[in-house]
């Protein structure tokens, strides 16, 4: 493999390598598993993704949010080809191994709150999530589950159930898991002009009173800040009064910090921002630098509430995964990335926001640290711009430069870059779609 250091389109993007792979792929991979842009990937490397065709392509996206740490960082490649060649797998529940204790040790440090945790790790954001729900459920006696509009929390009959948006998660998938009602967060962008966070958590908070009864409440489950639903961050005060709610009741408080967790909105958390301190944290996405683990953290009367066995899986907790995360938290440490996120939001922002006043076509420019994006509004208006946004997706695309879309309308244009990702490649990725949004706006 040659390494380059820069953007580089051999051919047009998807290139013919990757037009004759998509149609082996049409043949045989099932046509409900979708790709964002067909181009097919031979190495990654530095923020730069190298395909079948010899094309580099800037990664604005991060195999959404999952390598923060970037592609062949060597405290990740060795830790795992090490761990590769001593053993790979004797599952944690039939004999277990270092690594697992290692990952739980780090996740009890760096998550927020200092007081005596447990973790229990599996191989995916949905299986963290829906063992929040068992654990919350062991622990209260209660059942029901609250969630909030625009949230997005996985893809199996639990997390569907707990995720907002019906196509493409939902569609025909149910009947889905009972006990489980949403209630309105906070959207500053579309909420009641001066609504404060406190104001829309009281709201949300009476809904669950009226409707449930706080007694009948196992969990609260939020994204910090939401992912999938349209990088929505709520009003400050929002996330704390809900906690605070939380606490008086009895109810379980479980961030779901999947996409936001690792360093992303420039904490290792995005609960620190507001020193919020969840009962139950759920990770995944960037914790192993590309390996699947994910974990569940949180108060060890919580997690040792469930009776023995009452937790785990096969490859939860997988002893490559494990090496990977500890490489992965060992390169946030020292490459402090954390830091670094915060200042991707400060080149990034103040370009989007020149890019939506000069162009009329970005009602909102919002996110924190790595985690950033644009939403596409019909000038003048709130009215969401779904088929721009996939326009100025596709012209970026085009252009050799990765990124993705999100939102609740498909109107937002997210960016998540590695957050080891040089800043001129940066500055390049950044041009690229600024002068997208600019043609496609002028369409
Ligand atoms: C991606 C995501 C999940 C689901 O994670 P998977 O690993 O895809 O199962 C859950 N919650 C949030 C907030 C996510 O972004």
């Amino acid at each position: 493999m040659t390494a380059t250091t820069h953007r580089r389109l051999l051919t047009e993007i998807p290139g013919p390598a990757s037009k004759a792979l998509q149609q082996r792929r049409a043949a045989t991979v099932a046509a409900g598993v979708s790709s964002v842009l067909p181009v097919y990937i031979t190495a990654a490397d530095g923020g730069l993704l190298t395909d079948a065709d010899g094309n580099t392509l800037i990664d604005l996206g991060s195999g959404i949010a999952v390598t923060n740490v970037g592609h062949g960082v060597p405290a990740v490649v060795d830790r795992v080809r090490e761990q590769a060649s001593a053993f790979t797998h004797t599952c944690f529940m039939a004999t277990p191994y270092e690594g697992y204790v290692e990952v739980c040790e780090a996740l009890a440090e760096l998550t927020p709150g200092s007081f005596d945790k447990r973790s229990a790790l599996f191989s995916t954001g949905a299986e963290a999530v829906e063992n929040t729900v068992k654990i919350a459920r062991a622990a209260t006696g209660r059942q029901a589950v609250v969630v909030f509009d625009h949230a997005y929390h996985g893809r199996t009959n639990l997390t569907m159930a707990l995720t907002a948006k019906s196509m493409p998660y939902k569609h025909g998938f149910g009947p889905f898991a009972p006990e489980v009602y949403r209630v309105p967060g906070s959207y500053p962008f579309r909420d009641a002009p001066g609504l404060t966070g406190e104001q829309a958590a009281a709201a949300a908070i009476d809904r669950i009173e009226k409707q449930l009864g706080a007694d009948a409440v196992a969990a609260v489950v939020i994204e910090p800040i939401q992912g999938e639903g349209g990088f929505i961050a709520p009003a400050p005060g929002f996330l704390p009064a809900l906690s605070r709610w939380c606490s008086d009741n009895g109810v379980v408080f479980v961030a779901d910090e999947v996409q936001t967790g690792f360093c992303r909105t420039g904490d290792w958390f995005a609960c620190e921002d507001e020193g919020v301190m969840p009962d139950l944290v759920a990770t995944a996405k960037g914790i192993a630098g590309g390996l699947p683990l994910a974990a569940v953290t949180g108060r060890a009367e919580l997690l040792d509430a469930v009776h023995h066995g009452g937790l785990g899986g096969t490859y939860g907790g997988n002893p490559l995964a494990c090496a990977a995360a500890l490489g992965a938290i060992e390169t946030m440490r020292t490459r402090e990335l954390a830091t670094a996120a915060r200042g991707i939001g400060e080149t990034v922002l103040p370009r989007l926001r020149a890019l939506a006043a000069e162009t009329g076509v970005i009602g909102d420019v919002r996110g924190r640290g790595a985690m950033l994006a644009a939403e596409f509004c019909t000038p003048g208006t709130t009215e969401p711009d779904a088929e721009l946004t996939k326009r100025v997706a596709a012209a970026c695309h085009a252009q050799g430069v990765v990124v993705l879309t999100c939102g609740t309308d498909g109107n937002v244009v997210r960016l998540l870059p590695p957050l080891t990702l040089p800043p001129d490649l940066l500055e390049e990725g950044l041009s690229v779609l600024e002068q997208a949004v600019r043609t496609e706006a002028a369409r």
